[in-house]
Formats: structure tokens, C-alpha cells, sequence
């Protein structure tokens, strides 16, 4: 069989790459042909993306897939959900791209919650996070009420970049279902949350199941011939496609990298006050499904623990170092609350942890490895919580936690996470979101029949790293 190439383009909040899949009929050989590094800047008291730079990297990533695999047939886009860019009828960005740090709408956040999360809650299945797009939406109209007449489409980050690659503007189910604006219960928009945020429907297209095709790209000359498909735009979408589960259902799902994702595939979702008091979030696969999960802290803490100190592991063996020295370090007495909002986005990390340790009472770790240490323990516990919280809202037990991302390297979070969970880990080293995405291209293009296929081939093929708990 001639083998098929498909270039997903994965965003992460700190880090963008293009990667190539390699499909001959059986496995998937993955190439990182580009990586860069992402990140939001402060500009007068605001947070913002800097959106030509990633478009740049971006397009210079996808140009080099094409000189190293001439044949590349297709490109996929995922992202980080919930920010988005608004753009008049010619696709020309009206707005700055705010970052979804930027505390521009924590007061709106903490008024959401003492008054509305609920009816809110009932109409789109999710929680009240500060960086949603529903409250993003509302303080921008707020601050900027011409933005109603001057904006004529929101498109979230994968759709601004499939519409770059395209020349269509289409909004992905799965990115729409992070915005708290999608009705939980069917797969459009909530005419009641619109009203309740103040948001024109008018900036929305209908949400688009996907896989599905988009079209040829267009106006770049050294992706001539390339088709451009529309597969699931938000990344936890991708990676959550991509788990080499159980076909029984009996496997829970941590995506762990900058956040914790832990969560299931469900064919409804799951509401009421335990679960809106448990922060469930009822977001969505491509294909229209409900992925109920709960999103914690992740490996944010000690991305931005890691300045405090003069050396940073760059590699994987520095990575395993630091790892075995925090693991033969004791275990902390008073692990961090990771659910305080000081630890969001403080200028610096280690001061915040210091300061909650303080407040209750414990003392700080005084080096990196008893920081790593703290920082996997709790991450483990909170991992371990949300797992008790899903055996009692979805009512069965489950068997096991899979874990991909850049956290199912870090072998004292897995067994923190087993220990706590009390069920066996099983770690996959696998660019989950990339994937995901590639697979939803291969089935766009008719070479895979499915995704559980596809699934069924990458658990036979991918060897877990196995953490029983102790
Ligand atoms: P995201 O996609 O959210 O940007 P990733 O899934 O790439 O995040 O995960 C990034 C995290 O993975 C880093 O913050 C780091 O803690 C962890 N990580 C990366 N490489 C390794 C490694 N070799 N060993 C252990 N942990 C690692």
C-alpha cells in the first residue's frame, strides 16, 4: 500500500508543532518536523497571543513538511480552546486575541457564581471558569460595545487557522463546547446563554461535526495540492480520540500536561448540583458526543516552579534525574490545594506555593526536588479525587486511568496519581493530541473506516508503562 502523510498542527498553550504521520495501512509513524515555543505577553495590564508569530511558525512548519514528505495529502488543526478571534466579513482580526489568563474577567467570574452558574450549568453542562469564552465574550462587548456591529464572526484559535489555510470559516463542534455557549443538550448553540452573556448568536455558525473536509488550501503556494480537513479543533478533543481504551468503557482518560484533563467518553452528559459542585465540564467529541471532565492544575506548577531555580531539565535523562532524586526524597506532610485561584497565573510560582504552604502552617521545600516532589503528590491527589467523583456521578466503577501527555513521562506523578486513585495507571508515551488529529485526517480521507479501528490498532501496537496502586 503507497503510504499516506497528514500533517496535524497541534497548539499547546506553551509550545506549537507541526507533526507528520506516516500510515501505511497498519501503524503510524509519527515525525515532529517543527516545534516552537507559544506563550501569551502582558501589554498594559492585559494578556494577549501573538497571532502573526504563530501563524509564522506555523506556516514555515507546514513548509517544511512539505519539502521532507512531498507527497503530504492533507493538514489537520488543534488547539487550545476557549480563546478566540474576532474578525470582520474579510477575516481581517477587529480585536486583540486576549489570552485566556488575562484576569480581565475574574470579577465577572466571581458575580457568575454567586448568581447564574446554575441556570447556566443546566443550559450548556459547563462550569464556571474565568477564561471561558462566554465571559471573554461578555467583558469585550462590555468594554467595547461597537465590537457587536464591527466583528462579524468569532472563530476560535483552530478555526482562525483552518480559515488561514482554507479561506473558509467554520466553527468545530469540539472547540465550540469548551465556550459555555453550546446547548447541552442538542449540538447548537444556547439561545439562553447568548441572551444571558449579552452575545449576538449572529458571530456563530452552526457547529460542524468532524471529521469531515474543508477543501483544497488556498493562496500558499508551497502547499499546492494540500487539502485542508476540519478534524477536532480543541486538543483534549484529539488526545481523548486517541486513547488505546477498553472497548468496554471501563478506562478513565488524563491528558496531563500543562492542565490535568481526566475524564470519560460518555453518550450523555453528566449534570445536576454534584456535578456542577464537582466542576464537571460537558464538552464534546468531533463526532457530537459528550467527554465529561474535569480540568485541575496540571504541570503548569512546576513549568513555572522551574525559573525559581538556575538549572532546568532540557532533556530526557535530566527529566529521569530529577524525577528518581524528588522520588527518594520523603513524601510531604501538607500537600498544595491546588484548586487556590493564587496559583492561576502569579508572578511567581514558587512565592505563591510558599505563601499558601505558610498560611497553613507548613514549611516550604528549600530545593527543586522537594518542589517536584509537593507538586506530583498533589497533582496525584487531585487526580485521584476526580476519579472518585466520576465513579459517583457516572455510577460504576472504573478500571483503569490512561494516561498521555508530557505528565505520563513523569513516573511520580503516575504512581501518585495510581496511589491516590487507588486503580493501575497505564502511561502511554504518545503525542496524543497529534494523534488524534492525524487519525481523524486519515478517516476524512477514507483510509481508515473509523476511530475504533484505528484505536484497536494502537493498543495493539502501543506498550504501556503500568503503575499498580500502592
Ligand atoms: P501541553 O501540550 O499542555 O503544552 P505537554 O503534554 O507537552 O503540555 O506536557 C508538558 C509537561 O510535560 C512539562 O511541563 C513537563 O512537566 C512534562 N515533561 C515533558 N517532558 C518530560 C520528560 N521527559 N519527563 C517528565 N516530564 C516531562
Amino acid at each position: 500500500m503507497k503510504p499516506v502523510h497528514c500533517a496535524a498542527v497541534d497548539l499547546g498553550a506553551s509550545s506549537g508543532r507541526v507533526i507528520v504521520g506516516k500510515w501505511a495501512g497498519r501503524g503510524l509513524a509519527l515525525t515532529e518536523v517543527h516545534r516552537f515555543p507559544n506563550q501569551f505577553r502582558p501589554l498594559a495590564g492585559h494578556e494577549y497571543w501573538d497571532l502573526p508569530y504563530i501563524w509564522s511558525e506555523v506556516r514555515a512548519g507546514l513548509a517544511k513538511a512539505r519539502r521532507e514528505f512531498p507527497g503530504l495529502a492533507s493538514i489537520g488543526v488543534d488547539s487550545w480552546a476557549v480563546d478566540h478571534v474576532l474578525v470582520g466579513r474579510n477575516g481581517r482580526p477587529v480585536f486583540p486575541v486576549h489570552a485566556y489568563r488575562d484576569t480581565r474577567t475574574t470579577s465577572p467570574s466571581e458575580r457568575l457564581g454567586r448568581s447564574g452558574i446554575d441556570r447556566v450549568y443546566a443550559l450548556t453542562g459547563i462550569p464556571n471558569y474565568p477564561y471561558n469564552t462566554s465571559l471573554q465574550l461578555q467583558e469585550t462587548l462590555r468594554a467595547c460595545p461597537r465590537m457587536a456591529d464591527v466583528a462579524a464572526r468569532c472563530l476560535f484559535i483552530s478555526d482562525y487557522l483552518n480559515f488561514l489555510l482554507s479561506g473558509r470559516m467554520v466553527n468545530e463542534l469540539s472547540i465550540c463546547s469548551h465556550s459555555q455557549l453550546i446547548d447541552v443538550r442538542g449540538r447548537g448553540w444556547s439561545q439562553g446563554a447568548l441572551e444571558f452573556f449579552g452575545i449576538p448568536p449572529r458571530l456563530f455558525g452552526r457547529p460542524a461535526l468532524s471529521p469531515q473536509r474543508l477543501g483544497p488550501v488556498a493562496g500558499i503556494p508551497e502547499l499546492k495540492g494540500v487539502v485542508s480537513l476540519l478534524v477536532p479543533g480543541h486538543d483534549t478533543a484529539c488526545a481523548f480520540a486517541a486513547m488505546p481504551a477498553a472497548e468496554d468503557g471501563s478506562d478513565l482518560y488524563l491528558s496531563s500536561g500543562t492542565w490535568s484533563l481526566l475524564g470519560l467518553e460518555s453518550e450523555r452528559p453528566l449534570l445536576g448540583a454534584d456535578a456542577l459542585a464537582n466542576r464537571i465540564s460537558n464538552e464534546r467529541m468531533g463526532d457530537g458526543r459528550y467527554r465529561p471532565l474535569k480540568s485541575c492544575l496540571g504541570l503548569w506548577l512546576l513549568e513555572r516552579t522551574l525559573p525559581a531555580f538556575s538549572s532546568r531539565p532540557r532533556t530526557a535523562s535530566a527529566w529521569r534525574r530529577l524525577i528518581s532524586d524528588a522520588a527518594r526524597g520523603p513524601a510531604p506532610d501538607t500537600l498544595l490545594d491546588v484548586a487556590d485561584s493564587a496559583l492561576f497565573n502569579p508572578p511567581s510560582m514558587r512565592a505563591a506555593i510558599d505563601a499558601q504552604l505558610g498560611r497553613r502552617g507548613a514549611r516550604a521545600p528549600r530545593h527543586l526536588t522537594g518542589y517536584v516532589r509537593l507538586i506530583c503528590d498533589s497533582l496525584g491527589r487531585g487526580h485521584g479525587n476526580a476519579v472518585r467523583a466520576f465513579e459517583r456521578l457516572a455510577g460504576r466503577a472504573f478500571r483503569r486511568v490512561l494516561i498521555v501527555g508530557g505528565g505520563s513521562q513523569n513516573r511520580l506523578l503516575c504512581q501518585a496519581t495510581a496511589d491516590a486513585a487507588g486503580l493501575p495507571v497505564a502511561s502511554f508515551s504518545l503525542e496524543g493530541s497529534a494523534v488524534g488529529n492525524i487519525a481523524a485526517q486519515l478517516i476524512a480521507l477514507g483510509e481508515v473506516p473509523d476511530m475504533d479501528t484505528f484505536r484497536a490498532m494502537l493498543s495493539r501496537r502501543l506498550k504501556s508503562v503500568d503503575f499498580s496502586p500502592r
